[in-house]
């Protein structure tokens, strides 16, 4: 869909009441949405790597939205009101993955200012430490590596063509697909693999501290003194599915301690590592639930009613390319309208 089409169609449901008839059948439902990043705009927000982080600017107005259009509430208070039915309406939580510094930096002072809570779902091995996620890693060396081409074993030796913007954006697409369901070993050698061929030793962190720093536990401290809520994403954001019992139990038992110890309170809450159907299973909800954790959140589209599995709840997710129109779309669920 072209951009100012794709615009003109979603401002149309917001002026012509769609949206405000949908959110009304949503009344009785609890919205949670995910955000990954805040940080002012720059030209890097056309780039595929900030497809998940949202401006200082959309922010604040996307709070003042909810704000007037919901009541943002802690997900302590949203599981009570889910588990026993006492949803009082337009409920939302607005939550966050993976623990950036500039969730700290820049989401943490305009949710105070507008004097809303969230919920900070952090990676604690990455909690002061300069390292990123190795998807992260994948993707910048497909997206700047100065080489045409690069030749990797995935399932057999194969050319990729990074001839262009569009081929190194699906060619990030199609690496990092194919190794989200590999074990890690093969993520890490074929991770090894594209460093040795190309070159490109991904130093993001060094780069664009702003986009991939992650905090210290100094700041995830003072967030939960500011009444953020912090919960667990794992230990090292490997996808569960892709564990054994015994390694999975590891990451929520690991994760869980040392949150407790570093925060001096209880850690309850859970969010899944990409979190889309297939990277949970039943028996994670067995090993949370016995570990005491009181809910878990997914990325499978949706809003959550009462009688919900607690461990496997919807959320909504907010991406950069979202104007004003289009949030209010998602948040109302007429996107569905206008599958195009
Ligand atoms: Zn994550």
């Amino acid at each position: 869909m072209r951009n100012r089409f794709k615009h003109f169609l979603f401002s149309g449901l917001e002026y012509g009441q769609v949206n405000a008839l949908a959110r009304r059948t949503r009344k009785r439902s609890l919205l949670i949405i995910t955000y990954h990043s805040v940080l002012p705009y720059s030209k890097k927000f056309e780039s595929f790597d900030y497809r998940n982080c949202v401006s200082t600017e959309n922010f604040k107005k996307q709070l003042i939205f909810l704000k007037r259009k919901y009541h943002v509430i802690s997900l302590k208070e949203a599981e009570e009101r889910l588990r026993d039915n006492k949803l009082s309406g337009y409920e939302c939580v607005v939550s966050f993955d993976d623990g950036f510094r500039n969730n700290y930096s820049y989401a943490l002072p305009l949710l105070k200012e507008m004097e809303l809570s969230a919920v900070f779902y952090v990676t604690t091995s990455f909690i002061g430490r300069q390292d990123m996620l190795w998807t992260e890693k994948v993707n910048a060396i497909l997206l700047n590596a100065e080489v045409s081409k690069v030749s990797i074993h995935l399932d057999g030796l194969q050319t990729i063509s990074l001839a262009n913007n569009d081929e190194r954006e699906n060619a990030s697409v199609k690496v990092r697909t194919y190794l989200k369901y590999k074990p890690r070993h093969v993520q890490e050698s074929i991770l090894r693999e594209l460093v040795d061929e190309t070159g490109y030793e991904p130093h993001l962190v060094e780069n664009d501290p702003e986009r991939y720093a992650f905090m210290s536990w100094d700041e995830v401290r003072e967030m939960k003194k500011a009444g953020m809520e912090i919960g667990s994403h794992t230990r090292n954001h490997y996808l569960l599915n892709m564990l054994s019992e015994e390694e999975s139990y590891r990451e929520l038992k690991g994760s869980k301690e040392v949150l407790e110890k570093e925060l001096g309170q209880a850690c309850t809450l859970f969010s899944y590592p990409n979190g889309a159907e297939g990277n949970f299973l039943p028996h994670h909800f067995r090993q949370l639930k016995e570990l005491g954790y009181s809910s878990a959140v997914t990325q499978i589209p949706g809003v959550n009613h009462p009688g919900q599995n607690m461990y496997a709840l919807y959320r909504i997710n907010i991406s950069a390319r979202m104007d004003m129109a289009v949030f209010k779309s998602y948040l109302a669920g007429t996107q569905k309208l206008l599958t195009l």
